[in-house]
């Protein structure tokens, strides 16, 4: 039940054409089946309904978690897939790129399952994982015309992405995400996109400036951007940044520090002017895997589903679920539909407790679990503080690279915290120090204090947080009152992890010792 698609299959030709011959290939044969039936034996003004895709699940659904209120509702596959591609597909493109994306999503969702099975269902409904919204009768079309159909590798489902627009060249996975190296998610030239007008966008360098501070970059005075570093596709590996420290940055965590819908891709050139920055580039979007504006495209020129993901997923098959391992599959048993989850979304907005948290796939620790920690840190030193840092989002990162990227802090930091938002490492990292809700509560403890502390010493800060995360403020050991206070450089830039570690020991006695003689921690200079 499975068919080869062959990047040759990606130049043009007419479904006609294609249909002739694919005969020997029996899932070709069940999509042109199903497009025949759908074309012919349904008259045009009977629309596909949600109950006529429910009879095309087969039985399989997926559980979804709501980041609203919480609530569990188990949705039939199709209508899923039927819902998802009215949030994320183009309302009026012709059907072959309908068609396509439907695939690509349903091989997402059912590569995905697992996301949430800590929560207690597979998916979240907001854009962590994929938003549904109402299906609409192009939507239904498509996810009926390809019921069943996903893409393999290997034999195993295959691991997919799509974004708005690549420009004219789509991007590695490994390029954008380090580590995420599949072999179809490659560079490609995309003919369809290549005359798209140049965008611009305008940045003053103060206004950059402030942006990459937010993320943890420190010095006095931007004085230029200048791209370091392409990647094969052309694209923005690494800027350099003068006058800064660290004084580098990946093009990717650049775009997502200024902002990704002013900087729209990484494809892009940039040039001073004066005080400002102007960039010029391609496209919308990471560019990996389908283009969906692309894709819109080739359908239009009378492309088939199959050829425009034979050009955007090259040497995955398309298969039939009926034919991949059960293992594979769905394989979890849905509760009853609309059962209130106990505190279970992954991603908890804020206005529920004030508090969202994002873990990783396979994280050791729920979000809800983290959410409770966070909640509880926050409750208990808001309190002694008599101050409030909500709301906050705490991402829980998976790897120590990854936390390094966000943070732009050496490896021996565990924890993060920056205006409104928490970076922690990996979970068994932060065990071997002092353990995840140490951490959480140091990093909320920064934040509480932050506000009122702004344009202090660093020392002053950090020895705050540290005196009132700790489980019972600390007495002044003897001694402190001879420690010197540590410089922000110490605190910042240190050179090692002991060199950090007594520096922020020191910050922790000059705050004990001050808070002793000026007895308002808000006082402590
Ligand atoms: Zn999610
Ligand atoms: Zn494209």
């Amino acid at each position: 039940m499975i068919a080869a698609l062959c990047p040759k299959d990606a130049v043009t030709k007419t479904d006609q054409a294609r249909r002739t011959r694919s005969s020997r290939s029996i899932v070709s044969f069940f999509v042109f089946f199903v497009t025949f039936v759908v074309q012919t034996s349904v008259p045009a003004q009977t629309e596909i309904g949600e109950p006529d895709l429910a009879a095309a699940s087969a039985g399989r659904a997926i559980r979804i978690g709501s980041t609203v209120d919480g609530r569990i509702t188990v949705i039939p596959l199709e209508v899923y897939v039927s819902r998802v591609l009215a949030g994320e597909g183009e309302p009026r493109a012709a059907e072959g790129a309908q068609q396509a994306l439907a695939i690509a999503i349903r091989t997402y969702t059912l590569k995905n399952v697992d996301r949430h099975g800590r929560d207690g269902f597979d998916l979240c409904d907001s854009t962590h994982c994929q938003v549904p919204r109402p299906s609409t009768p192009s939507s239904r079309r498509a996810a009926m015309a390809t019921a069943g159909q996903v893409l393999t590798y290997g034999g195993e489902i295959a691991e997919v992405f799509y974004s708005a627009s690549c420009g004219g060249r789509s991007e590695r996975a490994g390029d954008v995400w380090p580590g995420a190296d599949y072999p179809y998610l490659i560079v490609r030239k995309d003919d369809v996109c290549e005359d798209d007008p140049e965008w611009t966008a305008d940045f003053t360098l103060r206004g950059v400036q402030a942006a990459l501070a937010r993320v943890g970059f420190e010095g006095e005075r931007l004085e230029n951007v200048r791209v370091d570093a392409r990647t094969t596709s052309g694209r923005v590996a690494r800027l350099h940044l003068s006058g800064l420290r660290p004084d580098v940055i990946g093009g990717n965590e650049f775009r997502l520090a200024v902002g990704a819908v002013n900087l729209r891709s990484t494809a892009f050139s940039v040039d001073r002017d004066g005080e400002s920055l102007r960039f010029t580039g391609h496209g919308f979007g990471h560019g990996v895997g389908m283009c969906v504006i692309g894709a819109g495209r080739r359908a239009m020129r009378g492309e088939s589903a199959r050829a425009i993901l034979a050009q955007y997923y090259p040497g995955l098959d398309l298969t039939l679920l009926s034919a991949v391992t059960p293992s594979a599959v769905l394989t979890s048993s849905p509760p009853r539909a609309g059962v209130p989850a106990p505190a279970a979304a992954a991603v908890v907005p804020p206005g529920t407790t004030g508090i969202a948290v994002v873990v990783p796939r396979t994280s050791p620790v729920s979000a809800s679990e983290l959410e409770r920690m966070a909640v509880r840190a926050h409750a208990d030193l808001a309190r002694t503080l008599g101050t409030s840092a909500l709301p906050i989002t705490i991402r829980l990162h998976d790897t120590l690279d990854a936390f390094r990227m966000a943070t732009n802090r050496p490896w021996w930091v565990s924890e993060v915290a920056d205006g409104t938002r928490i970076d922690l490492a990996p979970v068994a990292v932060l065990e071997q120090r002092g353990g995840l809700e140490a951490s959480v509560r140091m990093a909320v403890a920064e934040l509480l204090v932050a506000g009122a502390l702004g344009g202090r010493p660093v020392w002053v800060r950090v020895g705050a947080a540290r005196y009132f995360s700790e489980a019972g403020p600390s007495a002044p050991r003897p001694g402190a009152a001879r420690t010197p206070c540590p410089s922000d450089a110490e605190l910042t830039l240190a050179v090692s992890a002991p060199a950090q570690r007594e520096a922020e020991a020191r910050a922790q006695a000059c705050f004990a010792r001050e808070i002793e003689r000026v007895r308002d921690w808000r006082a402590v200079r």
